[in-house]
C-alpha cells in the first residue's frame, strides 16, 4: 500500500507541477475505491476504460510517443504490476517482456489478461517475422477482434470486482455496440468497391483487412533492412499504378520523407493513418478507426 502511494506521488508529480499534496491526498482515496488495472500499452487502456469508467484506474505501462514492438519495462512497471488488481497484455507476441516479467513479480491476487484467447492468428509474412514474430500482433486495429479483447477484459473485471459485474457487463454491451455500428457501416460500403488495395507504411492493418476484404501493401516491408533496392522500390511503383493508388498512408513512426517520395512517384498524396499504438491527436479508439475507415474507404472508391 505505502509503496503504491509513493508510485502514484510521483506518476502525479511529473505530470503536472500543481498541488503535490493535493494530488498525493486525492490519489490515495483513489487507490482504495477503484479498482488497479495495469495494462502494456494505450489500445488496451481504451477498452479497459470503456467497460470500467469511473470504478477503475489505468495505468500504462508503455509510455506515449513509445514504439511498443522494441519497449522492455523498467524497475517503475514491475512495481506497478506488483500493486495492481488487473493486468491486461495484448498477446501475439506484441508484448515479448510479459513471461519474464509475470514470473518475477510476487503479486498472487494478481488477474492476468491474454486478451487475444479467442482470437484467431495472423501468421506474419516472411519480411515481419523478425519485427513482429511468428503472428502478427495488431488484433486491436480490427473492430471485431477489438471486441474479443474488450469482453476478455470485461470477463476478468467481472473476476476481480464481483460486486460491480451489473456495471461491467452494462458498459461492455454499450461499447461492443459502437464497435459492431461501425462494423457493419464499413462493411455495407467496402463491398461497394472493387478496389481493394491500399498502400501504407507501417504493416499494421493485416487484421483490419480481414475485417473487410482489404489488402494491405506496407511501404516497411519494402523498406526492411536499410536502403531500399532498386527493384523494390520500383516494385511497390508499379503495384501502386497498377491499382491506381491515390494516398500512400504513413504513421506517426514511419519516416514521412519515404512516404513523401513514394507518393510523388506515383502521383498519390500522403495521409496520415492511427496504428492507435500510442494516443494520437487527442482521438480515442472509435473516433481513431472512424478516421482511419473514411479515408481508406475514400482513397478506394
Ligand atoms: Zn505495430
Amino acid at each position: 500500500m505505502f509503496l503504491t502511494c509513493i508510485i502514484f506521488t510521483l506518476v502525479g508529480c511529473s505530470k503536472s507541477t500543481l498541488n503535490m499534496n493535493e494530488e498525493a491526498t486525492s490519489n490515495v482515496k483513489n487507490d482504495k475505491s477503484k479498482l488497479q488495472v495495469v495494462v502494456s500499452f494505450n489500445p488496451l487502456k481504451e477498452f479497459a476504460e470503456a467497460v470500467g469508467k469511473d470504478k477503475i484506474q489505468v495505468t500504462t505501462v508503455i509510455p506515449e510517443g513509445v514504439e511498443p514492438h522494441d519497449f522492455e519495462p523498467k524497475i517503475k512497471d514491475m512495481k506497478s504490476i506488483s500493486d495492481a488488481d488487473l493486468f491486461v497484455y495484448s498477446g501475439f507476441g506484441m508484448e515479448t517482456w510479459v513471461d519474464k516479467t509475470l514470473t518475477s513479480i510476487d503479486n498472487k491476487n494478481l488477474v492476468v489478461v491474454n486478451s487475444s484467447l479467442g482470437i484467431s492468428p495472423i501468421k506474419s509474412g516472411v519480411d515481419e517475422v523478425k519485427e513482429h514474430g511468428q503472428f502478427d500482433p495488431h488484433i486491436w486495429l480490427s473492430l471485431k477482434d477489438a471486441k474479443i479483447q474488450t469482453k476478455n477484459i470485461k470477463n476478468a473485471m467481472v473476476k476481480a470486482d464481483k460486486k460491480n459485474e451489473v456495471y461491467y457487463e452494462k458498459n461492455y454491451e454499450e461499447f461492443s455496440k459502437k464497435l459492431d455500428k461501425l462494423y457493419s457501416e464499413y462493411n455495407t460500403k467496402f463491398a461497394g468497391v472493387k478496389n481493394k488495395n491500399f498502400v501504407t507504411g507501417h504493416a499494421a492493418f493485416g487484421y483490419l483487412c480481414r475485417d473487410f476484404g482489404l489488402i494491405q501493401n506496407s511501404v516497411e516491408d519494402v523498406f526492411a533492412g536499410g536502403e531500399p533496392t532498386p527493384q523494390k522500390l520500383k516494385k511497390i511503383v508499379e503495384l501502386s499504378k497498377k491499382y491506381e493508388v491515390k494516398v500512400i498512408f504513413m504513421e506517426e513512426l514511419a519516416s514521412p520523407r519515404v512516404s513523401e517520395t513514394l507518393a510523388k512517384e506515383v502521383g498519390a498524396k500522403v495521409q496520415k493513418i492511427y496504428t492507435i499504438e500510442s494516443n494520437e491527436d487527442n482521438k480515442g479508439y472509435i473516433e481513431s478507426m472512424e478516421d482511419n475507415l473514411s479515408k481508406i474507404y475514400d482513397s478506394l472508391k
